[in-house]
């Protein structure tokens, strides 16, 4: 079921989301060459304890991985897709890219989001793999109107990325999001007949969140049991929000 959210909920939703913009706007004023991922770890966590908010991945369960996650942000360099663990030993360099992604649970409600960010200087073509993972994002956010069908956002996300030439990851997806990290539907970034294609509704929430390699589709995980990365080394952006669908249109919670 679809759990549907009055606006007195969204108002709420939209406290959450705000906290993890202001962080994300943080982590990014902080990536320079020369950082490590566990810095951008240690401001986060202190951000998120000062609002009196909770983090939504540290101590998070996922059966695959077998234990819980142990870091407030997730963050992916380069190959790494999703779930990356920040650590020391990953300096940034000028050339890479980070994705940062985080959540957090703020008066019993969930906003989660996340952004790709160049370190330096980057090339032209993963310059371009983030313009097009970005845009693919808003073009879906557009589809989210009363009216329309899942598969409307999904088939956004997915026409762009495979008429740019890039290919779409299909093991991880978004997800319905309010009192629950994740709650239904999936919301994959490519049209999968196999699911239903229930119609768009007033109140209903997506965290829509594109992950797009530069080479082949195909992930792994490794041997840590999180981090997901490309099987051919190819670089991965990675994009979210969390959107509402009200009367007036979509309403980016995680953003001001
Ligand atoms: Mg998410
Ligand atoms: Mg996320």
């Amino acid at each position: 079921m679809i759990v549907r959210k009055s606006p007195a909920e969204l108002e709420k939703m939209r406290r959450a989301g705000l906290l993890v913009w202001k962080i994300l706007e943080a982590m990014k004023g902080l990536v320079r060459p020369g950082v490590t991922t566990l810095d951008l770890e240690v401001v986060a966590e202190r951000m998120i304890s000062d609002a009196g908010a909770k983090p939504a991945f540290k101590g998070y369960y996922v059966p695959a991985a077998g234990s819980k996650f142990p870091f407030v942000l997730c963050t992916s360099v380069n190959e790494e897709v999703v779930h990356g663990m920040p650590s020391q030993k990953r300096i940034l360099k000028a050339g890479d890219i980070v994705s940062i992604d985080t959540g957090v649970q703020l008066d019993g409600y969930f906003g989660d989001s996340a952004v790709t960010v160049p370190v330096g200087e980057v090339s032209e073509s993963v310059e371009k793999l983030l313009d097009v993972t970005r845009t693919s994002l808003e073009l879906a956010i557009e589809q989210m109107r009363v009216g329309n069908r899942l598969f409307d956002v999904c088939g956004a996300v997915e026409r762009h990325v495979t008429s740019n030439g890039f290919s779409i990851v299909r093991e991880y997806v978004g997800h319905g999001i309010g009192t629950s990290l994740h709650e239904e539907p999936q919301v994959p970034n490519y049209v999968d007949r196999r699911n239903e294609n229930p119609r768009l509704k007033e109140g209903m929430v997506l965290a829509i969140e594109p992950m797009v390699n530069a080479g082949r589709a195909e992930t792994k995980v490794l041997p840590d049991r999180w981090t997901a990365v490309t099987k051919d080394g190819s670089y991965a952006a990675h994009f979210e929000h969390a959107v509402a669908i009200t009367e007036n249109g979509p309403l980016v919670l995680t953003r001001p």
